[in-house]
């Protein structure tokens, strides 16, 4: 960003007196490579990381730390070092719950977001004759959809019966929890799991997570919680909330580098009850005996219960390294904090140079993202968002007329708001049909 002629005093200010200014630098801002914008060699402005968050500088070190101890020790690091392998995903386990609202024991890093929801409904979907029923959203994540629609026939069930899928107004694409309820309720008898977003992808629309819980517990209805976009996004307390299970990955607001190592949390009351049904893996087995080597299954009685493999260490150790700076920030508080005053400009300024072109879906009050919609005939948000592109933004595209933009307190500066809604305006104006 040579060019500051897009920059407003209230942004500059704004910047110059944020508590967390100095984390940007912690990170690695990619650079364009495009020159066909004129852009060449300026810091792209990043509004993406709630797709893939960015690299912190730090995260080389803890991996290669990791390489080193294989390199020099290789099997012996299990054990030496200030980090062996073999307890390190319990390193992560802390902060990590902190961030979620959980306690340490209903928190483990494993497998990736869709294995572990696979994982949390072999446990908590056990259909019976009368309740056989999992709710969904209407356009979940489509991997949540896969996972929901196969569990299904894999129970030799038909999803046309068993899936209930709750839908969105179609005109705002918004979800009106009211009826939400009266679905659940119409459905009390025949329900079994909830397998809801806590921010959904596509709108940006964050869930009353507490109160569907509460809703749904009333009739006995299991309630697991898709974190994808809410970890380190939202402030969370899910052991409060009691929701029973939940799944996020790290690649995304908890900037752990592409398909890091995902999050799985498990109530306490379920993660303490090793009579619950599960697909085990040795890693899940009781340490005291776990290279015993025998065949009787005995689930450690926490979270690390559904384990089923020796875990990926230098994905950890990049998870380790993000958590550092989530801890050294200050936690979620004073990130959302930000991340308020960044959405509430963010609207403001869209709606001083972009009304009537631009139409925000995503509902206030929601975490870090914006979507969107490109008001105009068919195939022009596509050309907005082309010219984004050439002006050195990067966003996110989602058929058919979406644009999801998601300033990240952690890196994200007002400036950038600026950045993006001055191009954007230019961009809208220059080509008005
Ligand atoms: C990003 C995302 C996923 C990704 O699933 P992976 O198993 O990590 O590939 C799943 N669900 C939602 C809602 C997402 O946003």
């Amino acid at each position: 960003m040579v060019d500051q002629a897009f920059l407003s005093d209230h942004a500059r200010s704004n910047d110059d007196r944020d508590p967390l200014r100095d984390f940007r630098d912690q990170f690695w801002i990619p650079r364009c490579q495009d020159s066909e914008g004129g852009a060449a060699g300026q810091e792209i402005c990043y509004l993406v990381g709630n797709s893939l968050g960015l690299m912190p500088k730090q995260t080389a070190d803890f991996v290669n730390a990791e390489l080193e101890a294989w390199r020099r020790e290789a099997v012996a690091a299990h054990f030496s070092g200030k980090h062996p392998w073999m307890p390190y995903h319990e390193f992560l386990t802390e902060p990590m719950a902190a961030l979620v609202g959980a306690l340490p024991s209903e928190v483990v890093m494993m497998n990736s977001l869709t294995a572990n929801l696979h994982l949390a409904l072999a446990t908590f979907y056990r259909p019976v004759d009368n309740r056989h029923q999992i709710l969904i959203e209407d356009h979940a994540f489509p991997s949540d959809h896969y996972a929901v629609e196969s569990q299904i026939r894999w129970h030799d069930l038909d999803p046309a019966k068993s899936l209930i899928i709750a839908k969105a107004d179609p005109s705002s694409g918004q979800f009106d929890i009211g009826k939400l309820f009266d679905l659940i309720e119409e459905n009390r008898e025949t329900l079994s799991v909830l397998v809801l977003p806590g921010v959904q992808y596509y709108t940006g629309q964050v869930f009353p997570i507490a109160e569907i819980v509460k809703h749904a517990h009333r009739w006995g209805i299991i309630v697991g919680i898709d974190l994808a976009h809410a970890a380190g996004n939202l402030e969370l307390r899910l052991h409060d909330w009691d929701v029973d299970f939940a799944v996020w990955c790290t690649y995304k607001y908890l900037n752990s580098g592409p398909g890091s190592v995902a999050g799985f949390y498990v109530h306490e009351r379920h993660a303490a009850n090793q009579e619950l049904p599960r697909l085990a893996g040795w890693w899940g087995h009781d340490k005291t005996t776990r290279f015993l080597m025998g065949t009787e299954f005995r689930p450690i009685a926490t979270a690390e219960g559904w384990q089923l493999s020796n875990p990926p260490i230098l994905s950890l150790a990049a998870i380790r390294s993000s958590l550092d700076i989530f801890q050294r920030a200050g936690g979620l508080k004073p990130l959302v904090e930000k991340s308020r005053r960044m959405n509430q400009y963010f609207r403001e300024q869209l709606q001083q140079h972009c009304a009537g072109r631009i139409k925000i879906l995503t509902p206030i009050g929601g975490g870090c993202q914006l979507s969107l919609r490109v008001e105009g005939p068919t195939g022009w948000g596509k050309r907005v968002k082309r010219e984004l592109d050439l002006a050195g933004i990067e966003t996110d595209w989602r058929e058919p007329d979406v644009i999801r933009a998601a300033p990240v307190p952690l890196y994200n500066r007002f400036a950038d708001i600026d950045y993006f809604v001055f191009h954007l305006r230019r961009i809208l104006e220059q080509s008005a049909l």
